[in-house]
Order: C-alpha cells, then structure tokens, then sequence
C-alpha cells in the first residue's frame, strides 16, 4: 500500500491530507473488465479510444438499464473515503453516465453514506467533454459498513449517446492538516507527490500525444488594465518573458480602464499589438458581480438582462477600437459567466469572432474555444499549479488544443515560477503557442 501526500484543495483550501491510495482491482481498466461486474447485457467495454492514461479505457453506451461494479474493499466504519475518476464524452455522441459510492454491511445490504470530512457528494454524473475531467465523490463510511464499492449505472438526465470514464483511484482520507500562508500571506503552492509526478511524466514520454499533432495552447491572461496610467510591472514581466521564448500571450482587458487618461498604457499596448506580440481581448466593460434588485448574485454577462449587455459588449468594443485603434477580435466573459442574453448580443456584435470559454451549443455564429478545466495554469484560482497541470495535461492527451487561463497580477515568485514550469514543459512538448484570434475564420 502507497502513502502519500495530496492536497484536497476544492474542498478545504490551504489544507493537505496525508491520504492512503486503496488497491482497487484494475482500476485502469488495463486488464479488460477483470475485476468489474456487468449486469446481463451491459453496453461497456474496455478500448484503447477510452483511455485516458495508459492503453485502455472504459467505454459505456448511454439510453439503456445497466450496471457496473468494482470489486468491493473493505473499510473501516467513521473513515472517510474519497474515490477519483477521469470521464468524457465521445465527440461524436456525448453521453452521461452516474458513479456512485456503494456502502455494505457484512451480510451484502446496502447504507447509507455517511458525511465524510471533506465536502464532496457520494455520487457525481460523468463529464460530456469534449476534455477528460476529473471528478472527486467522497463520504464516510457508516456504521457497520464492512465494504465499499463504485457503481456505474445510467445518469437520470443522460440522452442516449458514449460515456468514457477511466483511471479510478480510492482513497482513504488521512488527517487533514492546515497549511500555513506564506510570510506576505499568500496561499502557498499545494505540495505536489515526486513519485505521481515521475509517472506522469514518464507516461506522456511514452505516448506524447496519442498520435495526433501536438496541441495548439491560448495561454488566456485575465484582467488587463492601466494602473496609474501605465502598465503594472507583472503584466510587463510576462509580456518580456513570453517576447523571450518567442511565444505570443493574450491579455483580457476590462474596457472600462479604456476610460482613464493613459497615454503610457495606450502606447504600450498599441505597440505591442501592432508587433504581434499579444493578442488583447474583450473581458467585458466593468468586470462586475453583485446583487440585482431581487438581491440575486449576477455577473457582467450573466442575468443582467439584453440591454445591459449589449450596451456593455459595445462600450467594450467601441472603446478598443477609439483608444486603442484596434477592433477586439476575441471575447472572454468575466467570471467566464453567460447566459441566453449573452448569446444574443454576441449575434450582433461582428467585431467578435472567437467566444473563449463559450457556449459550444449555441455559439452564436463565434468560433467557441472550449475549457478543460483539468489543463489550466491555476488550481486552484490565482494559484499556477505544475502537478496539477502535469496530471491534467497527462489525461488529455490528443487533444487539439487548450485555452489555459491565469491571473497575473496574482503571482508573486512561487507562482511565476510555476507559470515558468508549465509553459517550458509545454514548449518541450512542441505545443505549438497561438493567439485566440488565430482560431478564427478568416
Ligand atoms: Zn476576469
């Protein structure tokens, strides 16, 4: 049995929990179905097209009654357990399957999850892609519970289509330690396992890219603006840093800084453009989020209504184009929150013609770059994350591209350094580095 350490950090920020990985039969589906059983019938098999790390994966045909479990392992009643998987969508035809934490007592019956230490549901729905994500259920084991076992059945709101699910990993959670802040009171870099690292690494050397090109990667950097008329020396570092690696960057400008008397701003971002350097974005007028009259939580492009965010898209727009002398060509929502409305303003907005982070059903005529939230520069928030990252980018394989989002203005030195690691890994693997706008037709 393997003990490390992980970091729980959805559920308990700035905590790490020294965590015992629990053997669970073929929990990568690399011997077939061996240690899994299917109900009579069940749509499943394990293919090379479903998996995620290693050669093979599950593959699950959604629309009909079925179900799978893995062998059962013992557990200790009190204990919390955690269980991990990787899931997607087939591109052709999404489907949703449901993974459940299933409790027993000695005799076979069924109980009830207890809660467990970390806040996580014993039950969660597969991603639809088009990436792998990863999903985290966890509960405590109840009284009298003698085993626990992961089920794999239909999801209630699932249309019939393929459900790919692969790399199972349970855990049984250990204590849950704080970690301490920084001296300047930032939130540290999650500590990260050498060992989980070393197969990462070795895996994505073996098969770098599952046969298909090297991904296309929009390194998406939110909330550009002036500061006192010029340009914060962090935006600047990057700016310099991806100019040395020869690597173009895009920056997301709240429009409203637009507003200010900023020449020294202007004429930097001017320049820049014009060189080709980087590629600045629409992120919205104001950036705002607050309560509405009905005292609900809305954001800039989320339940604000048509007309607050047509005016907004074409403040943003106008103002790019007045000050900067240059149309916005992509467009990335704050809070990467949107809803009907949003898609409607964009149909009538032609300066847009890439919606990162869109909405990949009705893209409103934009070309949509989609989020993976497993390959990003932070995890969580604010934070670059290399390990974090390395797993996701391990998972995702073979995928076209990604749009990694990041906060600059949030990196001190642990953080950029981080931020170093990522893009000089990805360098190696001979990502190929593009603005947003080259995603567009032309
Ligand atoms: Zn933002």
């Amino acid at each position: 049995m393997k003990r490390f350490i992980a970091a729980f950090l959805l559920a308990t920020p700035l905590a790490i929990a020294t965590d015992t990985l629990l053997p669970l039969a073929n929990a990568g589906f690399e011997d077939g179905l061996s240690g899994w059983t299917l109900s009579p019938g069940a749509p499943a098999e394990a293919v090379p097209e479903a998996a995620s790390l290693g050669a093979l994966g599950l593959r699950v045909k959604t629309g009909s009654d079925f179900q799978i479990s893995s062998t059962p392992l013992p557990v200790q009643p009190g204990e919390t357990y955690a269980v991990e998987f990787w899931s997607t969508g087939s591109k052709e035809e999404s489907g949703r399957v449901a993974v459940k934490m299933i409790f027993k007592d000695a005799s076979g019956s069924t109980l009830k999850p207890a809660m467990g230490k970390i806040r996580k549901w014993p039950a969660g729905s597969t991603s639809a892609g088009p990436f792998w994500e990863n999903s985290i259920l966890a509960a405590a084991a109840p009284e009298n519970a003698a085993s626990l076992s992961i089920q794999i059945i239909p999801a209630a709101n699932s249309d019939p289509g393929t459900a790919m699910l692969d790399d199972f990993m349970v855990k049984k959670l250990g204590e849950i330690v704080p970690m301490q802040r920084d001296a300047d009171g930032a939130a540290p870099i999650p500590p990260a396992d050498p060992a989980r690292l070393a197969l990462l690494e070795k895996e994505i050397a073996d098969n770098p890219h599952r046969g298909k090109s090297a991904p296309r990667i929009v390194l998406k950097l939110d909330d550009f603006g002036p500061r006192n008329g010029n340009v914060h020396p962090k935006w600047i570092k990057v700016a310099q840093y991806a100019k040395e690696k020869n690597i173009p960057v895009t920056f997301g400008i709240v429009a409203k800084g637009l507003e200010e008397d900023a020449p020294a701003f202007f004429q930097w971002t001017k320049e820049r453009n014009a060189a080709g350097e980087i590629e600045f974005w629409n992120h919205g007028y104001d950036h705002a989020e607050g309560p509405n009259a009905e005292g609900k939580k809305v954001q800039e492009f989320n339940g604000t209504g048509f007309d607050h965010q047509k005016a907004h898209m074409a403040d943003a727009n106008r103002l790019a184009r007045e000050k900067l002398g240059f149309p916005f060509i992509s467009f990335g929502a704050p809070f990467n929150a949107t809803d009907a409305n949003t898609v409607k303003v964009l149909e009538e907005s032609p300066d847009i013609k890439v919606w990162m982070y869109g909405n990949g059903k009705q893209p409103a005529g934009k070309k949509v770059l989609s989020r993976c939230y497993a390959v990003t520069i932070e995890s969580p928030t604010f934070i670059p994350n290399y390990a974090d990252f390395l797993e996701g980018y391990a998972h995702n394989r073979g995928a076209e591209y990604f749009v990694m989002q990041g906060h600059p203005t949030h990196w001190n030195d642990d953080r950029w350094n981080q931020f170093i690691k990522i893009v000089e890994f990805l360098v190696a693997q001979k990502a190929e580095f593009v603005k947003a706008s080259d995603f567009a037709s032309k």
